[in-house]
């Protein structure tokens, strides 16, 4: 079986985009944390209303709360993952490595290596399809009419995320750069990390994936 897969990198630096290129190629099941808690926001639950505003205000989310969260939705053995957006820091490395990871030693943490200073503009010019999660970017990959889904065909379903905004991106970019170090160095002390160049291209990153998975 394929090794479930960790993706680490900075918001905007190409995470969802890859993992959904992943999905349609290899048939990866793709959790992203941050996917999990905006639809319980969407269906107005309790935990949904609990995590809103921090959400908004791009803070992470308590650790067991989002641990509880993906491991309700996760069913590891049959198919592999690969888990984007958790772990968020070093303490959620080690919980997913205790409560998810234990018994399936097969997986390996790929980091997405960019210079962060080019992600604010990324991350601003991000727009996603509410629908079906396809990424696009006003700028390099333009939705049609800029609200059609070309991948779901929804119509009017792509919009900018309340946390994409200029105002909230540094903060979630101060707080990544505040918790990647010991991530990294956790998977690199267990031979599991490899690094990617995501300054590359879309194509060009995802073939660097590939080779990194097989
Ligand atoms: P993302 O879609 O990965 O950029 O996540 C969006 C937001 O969801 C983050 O800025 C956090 O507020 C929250 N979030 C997602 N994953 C986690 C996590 N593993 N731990 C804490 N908060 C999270």
């Amino acid at each position: 079986m394929k090794n479930n897969l960790i993706i680490l990198g900075a918001p905007g630096s190409g995470k969802g985009t890859q993992a959904l290129k992943l999905v349609k190629d290899y048939g990866y099941k793709h959790l992203s944390t941050g996917d999990l808690l905006r639809s319980e926001i969407a269906k107005g639950s309790d935990l949904g209303k609990k995590v809103s505003g921090i959400i908004s205000a791009g803070n992470l989310v308590d650790d067991l709360t989002v641990l509880e969260l993906l491991k309700a939705n996760c069913n590891l053995g049959q198919t592999a993952y690969i888990f984007d957006g958790f772990p968020r820091n070093y303490e959620q490395a080690q919980m997913l490595e205790k409560s998810l990871l234990s018994d399936v030693k097969n997986y390996k943490a790929v980091y997405f290596e960019i210079n962060l200073d080019s992600l604010v503009e990324r991350v601003v010019n991000r727009r996603t399809c509410k629908n079906c999660g396809e990424i696009y970017n006003t700028k390099t990959k333009p939705a049609k009419n800029e609200v059609d889904c070309q991948a779901c065909g929804g119509s009017g379903t792509v919009v900018q995320r309340k946390d994409d905004t200029l105002e909230v991106v540094s903060n979630r970019l101060n707080i990544f750069k505040d918790t990647i170090g010991p991530m990294l160095n956790y998977y690199e002390s267990k031979g599991l990390l490899v690094k990617l160049d995501a300054s590359k291209d879309e194509k060009a990153l995802f073939e660097d994936l590939k080779s990194a998975i097989e």
